[in-house]
């Protein structure tokens, strides 16, 4: 044998032995047994756990590093993009944390992203404020519909919910809306039925309509003092929701803002507050408490029929109008007085008032429409006013209490007052006209 060929037997046994070796090691109660060489280095390292470059991310790739525990020496290797995470319980990647099922999109400038839809099971969710260097600022349309999370909180980076984008989450309990956001558009959080809290700041200067349309649950919200419109539908159906301070600066209040929150009790409206849309305070059965802003001109049409508890509201002195059963079923209203600005009552305005017992009416009212104030049977004197010629069909119908009219104007005028059919208890009750025939 000559040397040359001893010397690769020799190499072929030391090969053989550092295979055993490291098969050796692969028991992990025997790496402190595992022999280096003279300089310190391993002939096999055993390395640690990997740990992922800085803002990695297995949709994007990058690279990882581990440490050999005995030698110290590091070892770096590049990660492929990956088309999945691998959430642990809570929904987070356990390889580079980020929220499994999140899909982002960049915008077409390539400065910011924004939430596409989200299809993880994470239930309490962060939701990060920046995705491979570049912040998240905008939740896209529909992006968490019907998601199964419990909470959600929104980082500063976003300015914009976009248009149902938290619609019909069943579960969802809890918001905070981070302080950058400036704009929620219409039914953002429409039908979360167990929604209870939301917090937001007061960088939202828009809330759109049906944002919180059918939160039963809905109990405890601080709304942003920026906005300027409380918009139609906004609360329709919070039937949780107790009481309600309008921020000021706030002009309008949609129709069917605040239809059938059952559980309403007061409502502070700012003098801000030049316009209330139809139905706006419908069928808020406990509304006992709301004063009215000092300059509005209008009560639309069905503004607090069936507002079964309102026993009394002071109107403004700015009144002109006051729509179609305005107040319609109000079965607890004890007293109205309709200020002499007030020019136009709508037909079923005070309809079913059945505990409504005194009317002062405008000096400036000519006429009571249909229904005005049919099955008032509380109602057991008026004063009409000698502005009054036509009384329609029906406005007096049911009012079985009324013994004394009082007539503003002469014998002579009130006989050219236009009494239409359906008014019996007018006809029945003792009239007494003025003297003087003023
Ligand atoms: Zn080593
Ligand atoms: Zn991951």
């Amino acid at each position: 044998m000559n040397n040359k060929f001893r010397k690769i037997l020799l190499m072929v046994d030391m090969l053989a032995l550092a295979s055993l070796v490291f098969t050796a090691c692969l028991d992990v109660s025997k790496l402190e047994e595992k022999p280096t060489t003279d300089d310190g280095i391993c002939t096999s390292h055993t390395y640690g756990e990997w740990t992922y470059s800085e803002g990695f991310d297995c949709y994007l790739g990058g690279s990882k590093t581990h440490k050999c525990t005995a030698c110290g020496e590091e070892e770096t290797v590049t990660v492929e993009k990956k088309a999945e995470h691998t959430p642990d319980e809570a929904g987070y990647c356990k390889i580079c944390g980020a929220l499994n099922g999140l899909d982002l999109v960049l915008n077409s400038a390539e400065t910011e992203y924004t939430v596409a839809t989200f299809w993880g099971n994470a239930v309490d969710i962060v939701l990060p404020s920046t995705y491979n260097g570049l912040p998240i600022t905008r939740i896209g349309m529909n992006s968490f519909g019907k998601s199964s999370m419990k909470s959600i909180v929104i980082p500063d980076t976003v300015r914009r919910i976009e248009e149902s984008a938290f619609h019909t989450c069943l579960e969802l309990e809890a918001v905070t809306v981070g302080n950058g956001v400036t704009i929620i558009v219409d039914n953002a959080f429409q039908n979360c039925p167990k929604l209870k809290k939301v917090v937001m700041g007061n960088s939202v200067t828009d809330i759109g309509n049906g944002v919180f349309y059918g939160c039963a649950s809905l109990s405890d919200i601080t709304i942003s003092q920026s906005i300027k419109r409380i918009g139609n539908n906004l609360f329709n159906g919070c039937s949780s929701l107790t009481e309600f301070t309008i921020p000021d600066g706030v002009t309008s209040v949609g129709p069917y803002a605040f239809a059938s929150c059952i559980s309403l009790e007061s409502v502070y409206i700012p003098d801000s507050v030049t316009g209330i849309g139809a139905f706006a305070f419908s069928d808020c059965r406990k509304l006992s408490d709301v004063k009215l802003p000092s300059d509005l001109k209008q009560i639309s049409p069905n503004t607090f029929s069936k507002c079964y508890s309102l026993a009394g509201i002071t109107l403004p002195e700015t009144l002109v109008g006051i729509g179609n059963y305005a107040f319609a079923d109000c079965t607890m209203l004890y007293e109205i007085k309709l200020p002499n600005s007030v020019i136009n009552l709508g037909v079923y305005a005070f309809s079913n008032c059945t505990n409504l017992k005194n009317v002062t009416f405008s000096n400036q009212i000519t006429s009571i429409p249909v229904k005005a104030f049919t099955n008032c049977s509380a109602l057991d004197g008026i004063t009409i006013p000698a502005s009054v010629s036509r009384i329609y069909a029906s406005a007096f119908e049911g009012c079985t209490g009324l013994e004394t009219v009082y007539y503003g104007g002469s014998g002579d005028f009130w006989s050219v007052v236009a009494v239409e059919e359906n008014n019996d208890p007018l006809h029945n009750a003792t009239i007494t006209k003025a003297p003087d025939g003023k």
